[in-house]
């Protein structure tokens, strides 16, 4: 399509100005006054429609260019959309069948056409309505393997990767938003942080903790340099959607080229808290599907070691721990593997507890502690869960692993 000056779609212009868009037509009808369009964007960032027909649905997303959460007062460029979509298409290369097809990408309107994912829900929701998603620890421990893997130099050929790296490096603005939301801003006062009343104690204990902010601070340096894979960068549950028994992952904006147990690392935080929240939406009821979600943890970071060592024995083509350092002299190179996955649990460890801790005391929160009405039993959670992200970060380096992350949970009950 010929290029154009971006302008926001809306429900009454869409039809209109995507009509003659080949593969919105073939998935959705022919005849553009026959779709019926719905804005569904509950995120902070974009506009995402659902355009249905006679054929079929797809979904439209395209960026604004300011924070919609916040309004045009905060400006924010377009170009995320060129990442997201370049995300997307190595997503399904390195992680097959992990994330909707796209099918049409116009980056002067920054808007993405992709595949209607359905019924799928948004995971977040399905965790605080306490309901279970089969094969989710699989889909997910996999996801994040094949993704950390397949996107580093143990695996792509460098000329590959460097450049990969040199296209997510126009990515700027977009994990500048991480670098202060989640790294920063919940370890000093600052202008638009909110937390629940009844959390002060807790607050002002991390921030007057020095080495705890140190080790954060080290965290965001490695996020900020450490380009050793492609991070999807915002992998929460509100970026997962799952039916009852199958999984996908959306919304890789946020893109870059960083550590590879920053994902797993988010993910973990976000079951975490969904953990936490459950007393307040289940009540009585709540121990038995808490006992599933650290379930979940525990064998989603299993599938995640899992996976890597297989990739690691079936894989391992690109420039770093070749085998003629190890196969070739007839040695083992498990040691070397066990190394390189303990960095990764480390800084997964220390990013899960700055995700939680960030959901509770910056910007944008989660439903999940979101929508508890009692402020008093909110806090009560709450602070449970920035103390133990708190002792997360704290104890990173010298974790035994999952289960031990999941004793270190049920000890806040
Ligand atoms: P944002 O970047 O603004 O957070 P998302 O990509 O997360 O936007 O999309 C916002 C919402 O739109 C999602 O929470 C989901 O409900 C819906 N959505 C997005 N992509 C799809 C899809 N491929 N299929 C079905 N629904 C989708
Ligand atoms: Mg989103
Ligand atoms: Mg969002
Ligand atoms: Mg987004």
């Amino acid at each position: 399509s010929p290029s154009a000056e971006y302008k926001a779609l809306s429900v009454e212009t869409l039809p209109a100005r995507l009509g003659g868009i080949d593969a919105i037509t073939s998935g959705v009808g022919a005849d553009p006054s026959q779709w019926s369009v719905q804005e569904v964007g509950d995120g902070n960032l974009n506009l995402v429609f659902i355009v249905s027909g006679p054929i079929g649905s797809v979904i439209v997303k395209q960026a604004l260019p300011y924070v919609r959460l916040v309004g045009d007062s905060w400006p924010l460029p377009l170009y995320r959309a060129y990442y997201e979509y370049h995300a997307l298409t190595r997503q399904a290369a390195r992680a097959p069948g992990s994330v909707p097809s796209v099918l049409h990408f116009d980056e002067d309107q920054a808007l993405i056409v992709m595949e209607f994912l359905q019924p799928h829900v948004i995971l977040r929701r399905k965790l605080i309505n306490g309901e279970r998603v089969e094969g989710l620890a699989a889909f997910l421990g996999e996801f994040c393997a094949r993704t950390a893997f397949r996107g580093s130099e143990l695996s792509m050929a460098s000329a590959d990767k460097k450049s990969d790296v040199s296209l997510f490096a126009g990515n700027v603005e977009i994990p500048a938003i991480t670098e202060a939301l989640v790294f920063t801003d919940p370890y000093y006062d600052a202008e638009m942080n909110n937390h629940t009343k009844g959390l002060e104690p807790v607050v002002s204990a991390l921030r007057g903790d020095v080495p705890l902010k140190v080790k954060v601070q080290q965290m965001l340096q490695s996020f900020a340099s450490n380009t050793e894979t492609m991070v999807h960068g915002d992998l929460h549950s509100g970026s997962i959607m799952s039916t009852p028994s199958s999984s996908r992952i959306i919304d890789p904006e946020f893109v870059q080229y960083g550590p590879m147990g920053f994902d797993i690392g988010m993910l973990c935080a976000n079951f975490l808290m969904a953990y936490f929240s459950q007393p307040a939406h289940r009540g009585a009821d709540a121990e038995t599907y808490q006992g599933w979600i650290l379930s979940v943890i525990e064998e989603t970071c299993a599938v995640f070691e899992a996976e890597f060592r297989r990739l690691w024995a079936s894989e391992r083509t690109g420039m770093l721990y070749p085998a003629a350092l190890f196969e070739d002299q007839g040695q083992d190179s498990v040691p070397a593997c066990d190394a390189v996955l303990a960095g990764i649990w480390r800084d997964a460890w220390c990013v899960c507890g700055i995700e939680m801790h960030r959901r509770c005391l910056s910007l944008a929160h989660n439903a999940d502690f979101e929508e508890i009405g009692d402020m008093t039993v909110r806090a009560r959670l709450e602070a449970r869960n920035l103390m133990l992200g708190a002792d997360l970060i704290r104890m990173c380096d010298n974790l035994s692993g999952a289960g031990a992350v999941c004793d270190m949970a049920r000890d806040f009950n």
